[in-house]
């Protein structure tokens, strides 16, 4: 989807500088200017063209999927400079750069008939519909134009939870969760009911599709029983050693409801750690989006993370964003959403 402060802010910016020439040069043949003048007038010229252009650039690397660390800055200052231009820019262009059209922008999107009906009575594929689809959604949060979009929600499919991220509030607990039908399972574990119903359909197609048995682990916990799990590990271990085990209480993202661990069930299910050398595990990791969920921690993404690699650990986020991630090429929530990474706490 096009940015739509980038073509605002190119034209605007390339407007002002063709403006002054042309005042100036009028005026000129009466009074022609001083050296001094027409330097000044360059150098702000020169500089209108380079912010144009970090901005240009900023905004069209802000949603590619393969420079994560530059990406979350890249896609921070696009935002940033869309709203306001640096301060030596100002300065040097003087008075000439219009005010920012990111406010009217951002408005636009979140204002449109279809998002105000869709956030007032919808569902969340309803609002991601009315943004365009998945694509456009994460494109209109990431440029800044989806205020009326918080990443922080957990009661939505596009809450995004990490250790920079904690739920908020942070005993949240989901209205609803269900235990998924049909499947084998060794821990009594529940879901958000579109994300129960999306895992029972990824365990028929597993089936079907000739990957074997799926079985549900651990899905749903509550703050409290966080709470217990973790403060076991920090009694056992110690804190630092707790931290690589388990979640502090508050930033789990099966406190949402919409995370779930599997195992491979073929003879009795296995342990969810050697879910990823299963034929499951291959299939899952493929085939995930297909019905909304991402592998969530991927293999040399625990600098963005924050965790080491869980091919069993299923986000579901929906299947119009999840086709939307896997199109993209995304590894992470945090690219995918060009948030910063969230390493530790
Ligand atoms: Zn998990």
């Amino acid at each position: 989807m096009p940015q739509p402060e980038q073509p605002m802010t190119r034209r605007d910016a390339r407007r002002d500088p063709a403006t002054r020439d042309t005042t100036h040069a009028a005026g000129g043949r009466r009074r022609p200017p001083g050296g001094a003048r027409w330097g000044i007038l360059a150098v702000a010229a020169l500089l209108v063209v380079g912010v144009t252009a970090t901005v240009a650039t900023a905004l069209a690397s802000g949603g590619q999927p393969d420079a994560v660390g530059d990406m979350s800055e890249s896609a921070v200052s696009a935002s940033a400079d869309a709203v306001a231009l640096p301060a030596g820019a100002s300065a040097a262009a003087a008075d000439s750069i219009p005010a920012p059209a990111q406010t009217s922008v951002a408005r636009a999107s979140c204002d449109a008939p279809a998002v105000v009906t869709a956030l007032a009575s919808g569902g969340d594929a309803d609002v991601i519909a009315a943004f365009g689809g998945g694509e456009a959604f994460r494109a209109a949060v990431v440029s800044g134009a989806a205020p009326c979009v918080s990443l922080s929600d957990a009661r939505h499919l596009w809450v995004v939870v990490d250790k920079k991220r904690p739920l908020d509030p942070v005993d949240f607990e989901p209205a609803t969760v269900v235990a998924p039908a049909d499947m084998q399972r060794t821990v009594d574990g529940r879901l958000v009911p579109d994300a129960a119903n999306a895992l029972t359909a990824l365990v028929a197609a597993a089936a079907k599709e000739g990957a074997g048995a799926i079985g549900l682990n651990s899905a749903y916990r509550s703050f409290a029983s966080q709470t217990r799990t973790y403060n076991g590990y920090v009694d056992s271990m110690g804190r630092d050693q707790a931290d690589q085990q388990s979640a502090r209480p508050g930033y789990s993202e099966h406190q949402t409801g919409l995370a779930t661990d599997v195992a491979a069930c073929d003879n009795g299910c296995g342990a969810i750690e050697s879910f990823g050398g299963t034929a499951q595990g291959a299939w899952t990791a493929a085939n995930a989006w297909r019905f909304g969920f991402i592998v969530r921690y991927e293999p040399g993404q625990t600098a963005i993370t924050g965790y080491e690699a869980e091919a069993w650990h299923l986000r579901y986020i929906g299947p119009d964003l999840a086709k939307a991630y896997h199109d993209g090429g995304y590894h992470t929530l945090e690219e995918f959403f060009g948030l910063p990474a969230a390493p530790g706490y």
